[in-house]
């Protein structure tokens, strides 16, 4: 990578300001569907939207499982829940982990793409919009609707080399 690529990656995106109500995002999008909006479900996007970073099902289910012990919820309706949040906008798939899917909320965190590194497990989180433009050209020359993509380089960090 030259010196100048370097600098156009910046390490993590800025936050946009002022982004929607998530809960309310899902509530329309379960109005659209014809889908009951349970408190369930508001709790799940609760914990989801308390703090940024990637995760995955059974860390967020011990997260709610730990801040609401009284609370049953079966891992399951976590992974039923999952493809709704993501249509509605409110989650993607980021990357895989040891072969597990991770997770990170969308609204208020511009998209991005990731490097992972092998050795250590640190993930570097990049936007590069001339990525985004090929992905969009491809995407429209196909007529193909994009819901989300996963785009990750796996390699070895500086210190892992
Ligand atoms: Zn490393
Ligand atoms: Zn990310």
């Amino acid at each position: 990578m030259n010196p100048a690529q370097r600098q156009k990656i910046k390490e993590r995106p800025p936050e946009k300001p002022g982004s929607p109500d998530p809960k309310e995002m899902f509530r329309q999008y379960c109005k659209k569907e014809a889908m009951r909006y349970t408190p369930e479900r508001g709790l799940i996007i609760d914990e989801i939207y308390r703090r940024d970073g990637h995760f995955d099902v059974d860390g967020l289910f011990s997260r709610i499982r730990n801040r609401h012990p009284k609370i049953r919820l079966a891992k399951c309706s976590i992974y039923r829940s999952l493809p709704h949040f993501i249509k509605a906008g409110l989650l993607r798939e980021s990357l895989t982990r040891e072969g597990v899917v991770c997770y990170e909320h969308t609204l208020g965190h511009e998209h991005h793409d990731h490097m992972r590194c092998i050795g250590c497990g640190k993930i570097i989180e990049f936007y590069e919009p001339d990525i985004d433009v090929v992905r969009q050209r491809f995407c429209k020359e196909s007529k193909f609707k994009m819901v989300q993509h996963t785009h990750v380089i796996e390699g070895y960090c500086s210190q892992c080399q």
